[in-house]
């Protein structure tokens, strides 16, 4: 009798790691998402910097279904054509000689760290294990990519952090100076940090850091899965700086919202990456390769490149204006091209819910900011909605934060 109770609520057999808003949507359109109910939410974070193209964009809709219905997974033990093209165009448009697909971000930030060492080893020197990481990065979730990014809130409770991993204080080039010795193998860095709060690598101390690694022998590594493939207004960020890597990671905008990342690298610096030293069951595989390929035809567009710089620049100067207008609300602004973090005064996750009951969607970020990481395809008039949105989620943020002295003073 009693035993048949009701179904669980489906999150009770969730694992407990994600803190989830009370939202959930059914559909979505461009810079939209709805709900079952059909409400409408703008939406400024993409699935965290995911879907640069929109929700159903219908170019990558057709190149799901066309190739959903040919063919699925095949391995690598085969020839991928899809794969093969697809490492053509990344090659073509970037600094790097060979690819190598993932499932993820952090896969590909695996691939990178492994392929850095693997070069030293086969080059004679199997003493320079190191990777310098700096304090604010992220690059994802497994233990290599927590151990990389230094963040003690990530490392907590996972055993002793892993040996041949090295943190360094973000901009400080003297004491990165100081950091690289006999067994360093690989500075690791996010031209523009993310999660960190997005805060953008200025162009001289990348093209420093980039002269320091050709001095000391080490590798560069970026990691650009989120500021890459189109986010600040160039294909990558390492662009506006000129200063490029030997081995990068890129993930997020590559599928739009399929599960597909890549690690970029030099010839020279994939070297020791011969047969049977890496690989990947469902890497690169037939459907993910024709859904990053349809993606990256568009990315690569320069004149979405130039709507993104537009559009930034518009959202720059309004998020300004609400600075002034608001200055007990909004601290700051920072980052580059469409990943802009507004640094707040008052507490973020309350923001994003004021954003929210404005049918806003905006992301949270680290020292207290707010991301917004919009479709690159967000219109003015899209980005125009987003401030009066904005501006009303200041309005009661504002209102929030002087409640307590009103009720001191009545
Ligand atoms: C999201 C992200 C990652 C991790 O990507 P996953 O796909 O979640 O593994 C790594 N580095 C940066 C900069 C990211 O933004």
């Amino acid at each position: 009798m009693a035993e048949t109770s009701a179904p669980p609520v489906p999150s009770d057999h969730i694992m407990g790691v994600y803190a989830r808003a009370p939202l959930a949507f059914e559909r979505g359109e461009g810079s939209y998402l709805y709900t079952e109910q059909g409400e409408a939410y703008l939406d400024c974070m993409a699935g965290i910097a995911v879907t640069a193209l929109g929700h159903s964009h219908p170019k990558l809709v057709a190149a799901v279904k066309e190739q959903a219905e040919k063919l699925w997974h095949t391995s690598n033990i085969f020839r991928i054509p899809n794969q093969e093209k697809l490492a053509g165009m990344l090659t073509a448009h970037s600094f790097a000689d060979v690819c190598f697909m993932t499932n993820s971000g952090t896969e590909a930030i695996e691939c990178a760290i492994k392929t850095a060492r693997k070069y030293h080893w086969a080059k004679g020197q199997p003493e320079r294990i190191d990777i310098i990481g700096f304090d604010g990065s992220f690059h994802g979730r497994t233990l290599a990519a927590v151990n990389a990014s230094g963040n003690a809130s990530y490392l907590e409770g996972f055993g002793p952090p892993m040996p041949g991993f090295v943190t360094a204080p973000f901009g400080d080039l003297d004491a990165l100076k100081a950091l690289v010795g006999p067994t360093t193998a690989a500075i690791i860095l996010e031209p523009v940090q993310g999660e960190g709060g997005a805060r953008s690598w200025p162009d001289a101390d990348l093209r420093a850091i980039r002269q320091l690694c050709d001095e000391t022998g080490t590798l560069l590594i970026y990691d650009e899965i989120q500021c890459g493939l189109g986010r600040t207004g160039r294909l990558y960020a390492y662009e506006w700086a000129d200063a490029p890597p030997d081995i990068m990671a890129i993930a997020k905008a590559l599928g739009g919202g399929f599960p597909v990342g890549a690690c970029l690298a030099t010839a020279e610096a994939a070297r020791g990456m011969t047969p049977g030293s890496h690989g990947s069951t469902y890497g690169g595989n037939p459907l993910a390769m024709a859904v990053a390929v349809a993606s990256v035809e568009e990315l690569v567009k320069p004149e979405l490149m130039a709507h993104v710089r537009e559009v930034a620049g518009y959202l720059n100067q309004q998020i300004a204006g609400l600075k002034d207008r608001y200055p007990d609300v909004v601290l700051d602004i920072r980052g580059k091209g469409l990943l802009i973090g507004v640094k707040l005064a008052t507490p973020n996750r309350e923001f994003m819910q004021h954003a929210r009951d404005q049918h806003l969607l905006l992301a949270g970020g680290g020292d207290n900011c707010v991301r917004l990481l919009p479709p690159l395809t967000l219109s003015l008039e899209e980005a125009r909605e987003a401030i009066e949105k904005m501006e009303r989620a200041c309005q009661a943020a504002q209102a929030e934060a002087k409640a307590p002295k009103d009720t001191v003073g009545a």
